[in-house]
């Protein structure tokens, strides 16, 4: 089965052809960083207008690079929430049109389903049951997984999300936005161990998170130390992203033990950072579990993703109607 993805929830418009829910034939990702990196942020109706800019010739490439003719499509998936309601709608209006020109059928999908599917784009794939860390710019989550569409929510975030915390203090040190990969690469210069920022685990039987208490701590260091240097910069991008690092795999892996899992997955943008795959590979090893995360180019959004997802409900003959909307906000 051919299908179209398209991804439209936030600042990336994303179009990529998959056949199977498994490989990807092309993936096309257009970023509009550069035009929200002045404001330090997503700004949602420039991110809508950047969309309806960009949604017509990212299909046609997507398209293109898979060799097809948008004939050879069997079906579409579209992310409908949660996101940018503005940002969403763009995307979710074009594949109501497309698929109904080509007539064929379409599915809305949830877009933290795709970053969970991301995984099944892969060469090696979990097995069923496995227990999911989905950490991203919005969300920071723990999943049972059963099936490719069957969820159980462990655990959940209960301010920032791990990426929005990579984002916000990136903005404190004066690096730009967004912050998670820029982190990413000055904590590779920085010392882990000098400064010790606090590791918020809650109630350690449990699966919440939260990164506010952290994110303030760093904070009053900078305010406690207004030059900062740029190995002291270093520094502190190394403490907190260890501190970081330390709570999701301690709760990833609290969470395949408390479920039996041997298979745990990691997907979302914080996904790409480094250190978070390097150490959860290894302590996962530890504990013979196997570990699955997506390469990085697939931690991002994309429509891949999407496409993989939709694919496993328009296989089963579930389809959106015309009537159908996006939401903003939605729980998995
Ligand atoms: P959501 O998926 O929750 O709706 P989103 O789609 O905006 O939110 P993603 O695109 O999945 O989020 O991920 C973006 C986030 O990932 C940003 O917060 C970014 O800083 C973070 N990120 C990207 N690369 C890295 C990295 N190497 N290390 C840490 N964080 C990273
Ligand atoms: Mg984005
Ligand atoms: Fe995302």
């Amino acid at each position: 089965m051919y299908i179209l993805g398209l991804e439209s929830s936030c600042d990336e418009t994303a179009a990529s052809v998959v056949v199977n829910g498994s490989k990807i034939l092309s993936s096309i990702v257009a970023s509009q960083i550069d035009i929200h990196r002045i404001y330090g942020g997503v700004v949602p109706e420039l991110a809508s207008r950047k969309h309806l800019e960009a949604v017509v010739p990212v299909v046609e490439e997507a398209l293109d690079c898979a060799g097809i003719s948008a004939e050879k499509l069997d079906g579409m998936a579209v992310t409908q929430g949660p996101g940018l309601v503005g940002a969403l709608l763009v995307g979710f209006c074009f594949a109501k049109g497309f698929a109904y020109g080509l007539d064929i059928p379409w599915i809305g999908v949830n877009h933290l389903e795709g970053h969970i599917n991301s995984v099944f784009l892969e060469k090696d794939v979990p097995e069923f049951p496995f227990t999911a860390l989905l950490v991203s710019g919005g969300h920071t989550s723990i999943y049972y997984v059963t099936g490719h569409t069957r969820f159980e929510l462990m655990g959940q975030t209960r301010d920032d999300a791990a990426g929005e915390a990579f984002d916000k203090v990136s903005k404190m040190l004066g690096l730009g936005y967004p912050g998670g990969a820029l982190i990413g690469r000055l904590a590779q210069n920085g010392d882990r161990e000098k400064i010790n920022f606090p590791r918020s685990f809650l109630d350690k039987t449990r699966f919440d998170f939260s990164f506010s208490g952290l994110k303030t701590s760093v904070s009053r260091y900078i305010q406690t130390n207004p030059v900062l240097s740029r190995e002291q910069i270093c520094d502190i991008a190394a403490g907190f992203e260890e501190a970081v690092v330390d709570v999701l795999c301690f709760k990833l892996l609290g969470a395949a033990q408390k479920k039996q899992c041997r298979h745990i997955a990691v997907v979302g943008g914080v996904a790409a950072n480094k250190r978070l795959r390097e150490k959860i590979v290894r302590q996962a090893e530890n504990k013979g579990l196997q570990v699955f995360i997506p390469g990085t180019d697939l931690c991002g959004d994309n429509g891949a993703m999407i496409a993989a997802a939709g694919y496993y409900y328009l296989k089963s003959g579930l389809v959106s109607g015309m009537d159908s909307d996006v939401y903003s906000r939605v729980a998995l």
